[in-house]
């Protein structure tokens, strides 16, 4: 199994020149590094005794392409991911994910259009793509905060800018709500309205209930603060300068403010069908914030496989 390295930040220099980006043989070996440490895992069946896997090594066959004895039915290391079916080249997707792992703010659809030399349609499909792999939940990852933690929880609002539409009416806002545990992990979500019902249901299922709950004087929050070990409202205006020292929701206002300059300097405009894409690849960013960019571009196609595809091809990329 010479193929398959063991990928530690040493081997996987985050670097332009780096052959993964340009040679597709090199592309599939380094994906099959990272969601294979072991060897080849059939996706059909589960079997991962590599003596009942072989290798298709024919001349007729594309490379990367094995065969499992249990269910007999071929596989290469794109099957059960997002990248599956695609025509685009592994070289391209992984210089996307390099671009969009390392940028703070995002990299838009034209610009990977321009730098990779895919059709626009083809970039805007493979970044949703991409950012459905950074999907990390918290199901997986364990909730947000726990004791002796403080979990600042905000909302926001992005869209509904009317710039050179005079005459249009405003387009609508969408609300989106963060919870950041100071010094640690933070999830966001789009929310339809930012209501105690509908807020409730993010809370006690994304931050454990030991936190102590940070927000802002909202009315939506005093009843779900309950739930938790305690909860401080901050009032913006009192100038309590000792008490704010504790009692503030700096961490979770820095975080919106990175995803503001994004979506309005990077993406520009946002449909609401695709927000909670973007909300994911801003907290994957933010989540692996210690990472080097090497190390964040694996961690990001770690998450490749068994991601729901709600959409098929590049004919429905028509809207941003
Ligand atoms: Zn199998």
């Amino acid at each position: 199994m010479a193929d398959f390295v063991k990928l530690t930040a040493e081997v996987v220099a985050m670097n332009i020149t780096d052959p993964i980006y340009s040679d597709e043989d090199k592309a599939r070996e380094h994906l099959e590094g990272i969601q294979w440490p072991n060897g080849p895992v059939c996706p059909h069946c589960g079997n991962v005794d590599q003596a009942r896997i072989t290798k298709l090594q024919g001349k007729s066959t594309r490379p990367g392409v094995y065969k499992c004895k249990d269910c007999r039915k071929p596989f290469s290391v794109t099957v059960g991911t997002v990248m599956e079916r695609s025509k685009i080249p592994l070289t391209k997707w992984l210089a996307a994910m390099a671009l969009m792992t390392s940028s703070k703010k995002g990299v838009s659809a034209h610009q990977l259009h321009r730098m990779l030399g895919v059709t626009y349609e083809s970039a805007w499909f493979l970044a949703h793509r991409l950012r459905e792999a950074m999907t990390t939940t918290t199901a997986k990852a364990g909730p947000i905060g726990g004791a002796n933690k403080v979990v600042e929880v905000d909302e926001t609002y992005v869209g509904g800018k009317a710039k050179n539409r005079a005459h249009a009416p405003a387009p609508k806002k969408h609300a989106v709500v963060a919870l950041v545990e100071r010094d640690g992990r933070m999830a966001s979500f789009h929310v339809a309205n930012v209501t105690a019902t509908t807020l409730r249901p993010i809370l006690v299922t994304n931050v454990s209930r030991a936190s102590f709950l940070m927000t802002d004087e909202s009315t939506v929050y005093p009843k779900i603060g309950k739930e938790f070990k305690g909860h401080g409202r901050v009032n913006h205006s009192a100038g309590e300068y000792a008490r704010a020292v504790f009692f503030h929701t700096n961490t979770v206002e820095n975080y919106f403010s990175i995803f503001k300059r994004g979506i309005y300097g990077v993406y520009h405009h946002v449909s609401e069908a695709h927000l909670h894409r973007y909300c994911a690849e801003f907290d994957f960013r933010y989540n692996s914030r210690k990472s080097t960019d090497a190390e964040r571009a694996v961690r990001a196609l770690e998450g490749i496989r068994g991601k729901r595809l709600l959409y098929r091809g590049p004919s429905e990329a028509a809207h941003p």
